[in-house]
């Protein structure tokens, strides 16, 4: 199955933003295979980045983490979808196969219709993923994933993995956090119906999308 080429699961239905931010456009979501691999991680919590996130215990499923070197991207500036251009853009691809390699095969989806308007999914540089957060394991997983998106690295850089992966904007389980706006951290999140309590939306920056962060520039 080529990754633009998503599989629903649910009729689509749009779901604007209602939050104090910029509109986003949400969908729903599609199945893809993966492999499950994990890697535990032993990590404290000590840091701000945790605000806002329910965090169980001390151990932590975190994706394979490259070594980086201190240089690191600015944080991504709001970029708003504005073009019809559906393919799956690989930074994108790459991080959905990260996420269901790490935490387990799972609903996903990406590039999304552009009737009734458009968004960074009509861009093919968002992306949804299933996970529940009325589920204390699923809810957990994704608590891990942007407790790792989020941290600092060893170089002390902030939100250190958001900005190698151009990620512009987040939203889950009733909270949203912002690259353009990163010392605000999580904000509740409002948005109706649909709060993300059965998903977790990725926006990505351009350059993230097309593989031109350091992720993949410097790995
Ligand atoms: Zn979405």
């Amino acid at each position: 199955m080529g990754e633009s080429s998503n599989r629903r699961i649910r009729p689509t239905r749009r779901d604007l933003v209602s939050a104090v931010v910029l509109g986003a456009v949400v969908a729903p979501l599609t199945y893809a295979g993966s492999v499950r691999q994990k890697q535990e991680g032993e990590v404290p919590l000590v840091h701000s980045e945790d605000l806002g996130l329910e965090l169980v215990g001390w151990s932590r499923t975190m994706p394979p983490t490259p070594s980086f070197p201190a240089r690191i991207d600015r944080y991504a500036a709001y970029d708003g979808g504005t073009r019809c251009a559906t393919t799956a853009k690989p930074g994108v691809v790459d991080v959905k196969n990260l996420i269901l390699r790490t935490y387990g095969d799972r609903p996903w989806s990406i590039g999304h219709p552009c009737t009734g308007g458009v968004s960074e999914h009509a861009e093919g540089r968002a992306l949804d993923v299933a996970f529940n957060a009325y589920s204390r394991s699923s809810r957990k997983a994704a608590n891990d994933f942007f407790w790792w998106l989020l941290r600092p690295d060893s170089h002390g850089n902030r939100h250190a993995m958001a900005r190698r992966l151009g990620i512009m904007y987040a939203i889950w389980n009733r909270k949203i956090w912002r690259a353009y706006r990163p010392d605000e951290g999580w904000l509740p999140y409002s948005g109706t119906p649909n709060p993300h309590t059965n998903h977790f939306h990725l926006s990505f920056s351009w350059a993230g999308a097309l593989r031109r962060t350091t992720w993949w520039t410097l790995r």
